[in-house]
């Protein structure tokens, strides 16, 4: 049978033995048919470990140990406060091993190790505490509106067994997301993480039953979406599917839910969202925050600032400004503690991007800089830091979305021009407005199809603010009392005096 346990050399920590298995019940066994699955360095497109690849029947078992601690711990029979205790002992255990955490992030996802550890780790620890906070603070309502012959009241019972599928960007801080609430609602998890980065989730796994989690309560089956992923979205006894990743997959998922039992289902999905850069802005301000916006990650996040709109008569210091900062990008090794930009997840993202660069080329876009694999890739797979300018609505690299790091930028005339250029999309994930005229700003923020919308900044993410999508970029929200709402499911009790 395939190891449930690994050794795994990793950067600054040397030889450390990681899980590979499944864990089901708080424990950790070996997948039946022996199937495993390689899990590979982004930096080196060297192999690093085979995981357990869970299948149907695991899943199954997986629901079985959900629903069983459901009914008889977690969702039933423990208290808020109780709940609360373990979330917040799995944040300081985190905070603990964030080094280990943090290596094996940016070892298995490409990001810089410095990312991983204050961005990835210290958000992922802020999201478990946040929820923590809010496990004994669930209430319902009392309605007494019945003359003394009736008292309604409504109780927010946890929905049941959840199955969470995440994807390859943020493989740490999307768990995070999705348990934490989850947990805190009391409901219990069948957790899939990506193929393609799973081992901060198994590695969380461990650290989840050192809380105290009862066993049970949280499950992680890695394995691949056409398989492990539609088992879970195709379970009969799974209540809620929690996903965040790309459109189609979401759409094959809503559609494995339906199909089934017709479980309740949460999407965030991808984005193409759209920054908007008026002439009265601070030029060099709104050019850092694209950065951030495009370059953060290496342009592998579902908010990125994808598409620019600069007002005409302040577009070329705008390209200009923007240039430098592309250039100054500190590409390099994920183990490096300087990095801010990583390899892309894989071989074939990377060939998306570049063709997509390419297909912007053949349209008529400029490129103003970068448009190639980073010259010092090796095995890895970078793409070097591009912006496309020039850019006209109908390119396909201003409708679909790349997920690398390609922002496009092209001008606008005035502010009812800015608003239908960015709402032209069918997605609605985020936007921007960079403005010095505070009634425009608040104007366009209320004007703009999107979830989110930042002011003069870009980015910025807070465990207790609500986050998901307008139109095609998702269902539901997570994070906020929105995000534990989206656990929860209102009873109504009716009781005669
Ligand atoms: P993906 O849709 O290919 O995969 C995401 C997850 O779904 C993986 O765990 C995968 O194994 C699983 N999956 C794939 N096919 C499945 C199926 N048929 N049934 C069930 N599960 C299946 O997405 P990705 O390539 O991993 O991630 C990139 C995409 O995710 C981008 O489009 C990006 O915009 C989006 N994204 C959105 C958010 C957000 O919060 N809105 C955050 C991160 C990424």
């Amino acid at each position: 049978a395939p190891a449930t346990h690994t050794k795994l050399s990793v950067p600054s920590l040397g030889e450390v033995t990681v899980p590979t298995g499944l864990f089901i019940n708080n424990e950790w066994v070996a997948p039946a048919a022996g199937e495993t699955f390689a899990t590979v360095n982004p930096a080196t497109g060297e192999h690093l470990v085979n995981v357990a690849h869970a299948s149907a029947s695991e899943v199954d078992t997986a629901v079985r140990a959900a629903r069983s601690s459901f009914r008889s711990t977690w969702g039933m029979n423990v208290s808020g406060v109780e709940r609360a205790a373990v979330i917040s002992k799995l944040a300081d255990l985190l905070e603990r091993d964030a080094d280990l955490i943090a290596a094996l992030e940016s070892l298995n996802s490409g990001k810089g190790i410095r990312m991983a550890r204050t961005s990835d780790v210290a958000d992922a620890v802020a999201c478990l505490r946040y929820y923590a906070g809010l496990a004994d603070k669930i209430h319902g309502q009392t309605i007494d509106s019945f003359g003394g012959e009736k008292l309604c009241y409504t109780l927010h019972q946890p929905i049941g067994v959840c199955g969470q599928i995440i994807p390859w960007n943020y493989p740490l801080l999307m768990w995070a997301w999705k348990v934490a609430p989850a947990l805190a609602a009391g409901c219990t998890v069948v957790m899939k993480p990506s193929e393609l980065t799973p081992l901060t989730a198994l590695a969380m796994s461990d650290l989840a039953k050192e809380a105290g989690l009862p066993a049970g309560v949280l499950n992680t089956v890695p394995g691949l979406g056409a398989t492990t992923g539609e088992a879970i979205a195709r379970h009969q006894d799974i209540d809620k599917v929690a996903f965040t990743g790309s459109v189609a997959t979401g759409r094959r998922i809503s559609i494995a839910a339906a199909e089934s039992n017709l479980k309740k289902v949460t999407l965030e999905l991808g984005g193409k969202s759209p920054l908007l850069v008026f002439d009265s802005a601070d030029v060099e301000e709104a050019a850092d925050w694209t950065a951030v916006g495009i370059w953060f990650n290496s342009g592998q996040d579902c908010c990125a600032s994808s598409r620019v709109y600069v007002q005409e008569n302040v577009y070329d210091a705008y390209i200009a400004a923007l240039k430098k900062r592309a250039e100054a990008c500190a590409i390099g090794q994920p183990s490096a503690e300087d990095t801010s930009f990583g390899p892309l997840i894989s071989a074939g993202q990377r060939d998306k991007v570049l063709a997509y660069i390419q297909s912007g080329r053949d349209e008529g876009a400029s490129v103003v800089t970068g448009g190639r694999k980073w010259p010092q890739s090796n095995g890895g797979f970078w793409v070097e830091p591009t912006i496309l300018a020039d850019a006209h609505e109908g390119m396909k690299v201003v409708k679909e979305e790349i997920f690398g790091p390609v922002v496009v930028v092209s001008k606008f005339t005035d502010e009812a021009h800015a608003l239908a250029l960015a709402n032209d999309t069918t997605f609605g994930l985020a936007a921007a407005v960079f403005t010095n005229d505070g009634r425009q700003a608040t104007r366009v923020a209320r004007a703009l199809d999107a979830g989110t919308v930042w002011i003069n900044q870009y980015n910025y993410i807070h465990a207790g603010v609500p986050f998901g999508g307008f139109k095609q970029s998702g269902i539901g929200r997570e994070l906020g009392t929105y995000g534990l709402e989206a656990y929860t499911q209102v009873k109504a009790v009716h009781q005669n005096l």
